[in-house]
């Protein structure tokens, strides 16, 4: 029997390459089937503008909980569907969901911007922005209330491809935010070519700023990068009130971390954001400060 999840994705004992084999090959065979019976789930966590500490927004993230498994790291699942043509489906799934929130979230009058993680596939389909566009006017969605989220191996993989169509996602007034900055390229020349508007500072880094200076300093350098630039820069992994001081004395824009709030279900995201906002005087509309 192959190994089962913890909640925290740990397996209780080290699996066979067989094993392994076999898993990655359920989850690719089992994956449409589970985004059609409600296993595939998305999942907020709050964004927050330092250091005011008003939500600007969310990260959609996907779980899955599987019958036999148990909840799925996206880590361990994204990777296996994105190698095959299912992660367009994904992809798909989390963008409906998105645009169905900010709207309904929009029909409330809240202005809450929610930010979607892309595949290397969505970057080389040349028919992803028409796919895009058409659905912020079915959902009648600002397209400035999404932002995209793809990593540096993502673009560089094949520039040629990736870049029209970051440019055509851009021209739609889209958001775009390089992820897990620091970990890849990050060259000066390179970022400096992107049609972006956010980098987010890998959370190694931002984990590691309490015990290592050097982490503090590659922290610090992102930042000021970012600025010269140009780009908003937003910091994942926060953890901590030291933390986010930190990144408060370096100008940080924004903080995402479990010091804010772990990502949440859709019911427990609006839990929170109510019970932040009661705390807003009497009188004023009691809508989370949006952008
Ligand atoms: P990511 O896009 O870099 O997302 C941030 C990850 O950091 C999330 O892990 C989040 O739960 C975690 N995180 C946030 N704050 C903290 C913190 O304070 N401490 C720590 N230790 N971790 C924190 P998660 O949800 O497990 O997602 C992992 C990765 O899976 C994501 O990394 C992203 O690359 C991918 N992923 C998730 N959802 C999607 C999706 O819908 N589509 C695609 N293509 N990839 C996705
Ligand atoms: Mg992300
Ligand atoms: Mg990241
Ligand atoms: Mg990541």
């Amino acid at each position: 029997r192959a190994a089962r999840s913890g909640e925290d994705g740990v397996r209780g004992y080290v699996p066979s390459m067989g094993q392994i084999f076999l898993r990655r090959f359920q989850l690719v065979t089992q994956f449409r089937q589970a985004l059609e019976c409600g296993q595939i789930e998305v999942h907020y966590q709050p964004k927050v503008a330092l250091p005011s500490r008003n939500v600007v927004g969310s990260e959609a993230l996907v779980r899955w909980s599987h019958p036999e498994y148990g909840r799925l790291s996206p880590d361990e699942f994204v990777p296996v569907v994105e190698a095959t043509g299912l992660v367009d489906a994904l992809t798909s799934f989390v963008l409906e969901r998105a645009l169905g929130r900010i709207r309904n979230w929009l029909d409330r009058g809240l202005r809450l911007s929610v930010a979607v993680n892309l595949s290397v596939r969505n970057l080389a389909d040349e028919t992803f922005p028409d796919r895009v566009s058409e659905a912020f006017d079915r959902h009648e969605v600002p397209p400035g209330l999404l932002t995209f989220e793809l990593t540096e191996s993502s673009v560089m993989a094949d520039p040629d491809r990736s870049l029209p169509v970051l440019r055509r996602l851009r021209a739609l007034g889209v958001v775009l935010a390089v992820d897990d900055f620091g970990t890849g390229y990050s060259s000066l020349a390179y970022l400096r070519q992107l049609p972006i508007d956010e980098v987010k500072i890998d959370k190694s880094f931002v984990l590691g700023m309490g015990t290592d200076l050097s982490d503090m300093a590659v922290v610090r350098s992102i930042v000021e990068l970012g600025h010269s630039l140009e780009l908003s820069v937003v910091a994942e992994g926060v953890e901590d009130d030291a933390a986010r001081d930190q990144l408060v004395g370096m100008n940080c824009d924004t903080a995402q971390g479990y010091l804010i709030s772990r990502p949440l279900s859709e019911e427990r995201f609006e839990a929170w954001l109510w019970a932040r906002t009661s705390k807003v005087a009497p009188g004023e509309c009691g809508a989370p400060s949006g952008e």
